[in-house]
């Protein structure tokens, strides 16, 4: 380096990098974009499979997580009038590192009528759901 550093918050540099160092701080991006990915589908798949199992109560994961996962889709069931429908996490106006478990707080079925009963979380999903009525479990 022919020049001293100035430890400058927020300075830019004055050079592009050469091509081949740009390529490959890029491919390291990537790298570290599909690592996290991965890890947020494995959490979400993890999720899933607690619920199915009835243990999804104790923890769940952040809506970044999920919509990172490429699994916006919240499931959720009311035990009120027993039907399920998905909520597009994506549209909601959440902190991304809010639990998606903490999403039913602001959950009422509409079409229960008066008070309806909390709803319960049912899973994550890449897609709309179909809609189904109440399964005989
Ligand atoms: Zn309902």
């Amino acid at each position: 380096m022919g020049r001293g550093w100035q430890y400058t918050v927020g300075a830019m540099p004055e050079h592009d990098p050469p091509r081949s160092q740009e390529l490959a701080a890029r491919k390291r991006t990537d790298a570290a974009d599909k690592a996290a990915r991965d890890e947020a589908v494995r959490v979400v798949e993890q999720w899933n499979a607690a619920i199915a199992a009835g243990r999804g109560a104790l923890w769940s994961p952040t809506i970044r997580c999920a919509v990172l996962a490429g699994t916006p889709w919240l499931d959720v069931y009311c035990p009120g009038c027993k039907t399920s429908r998905a909520i597009d996490i994506r549209t909601l106006d959440r902190h991304p590192l809010a639990s998606v478990g903490s999403l039913v707080l602001g959950l009422r079925c509409s079409w229960c009528p008066g008070l309806a009963p909390m709803p319960a979380l049912a899973g994550l999903h890449a897609s709309l759901p179909t809609i189904r009525q109440s399964e005989t479990a």
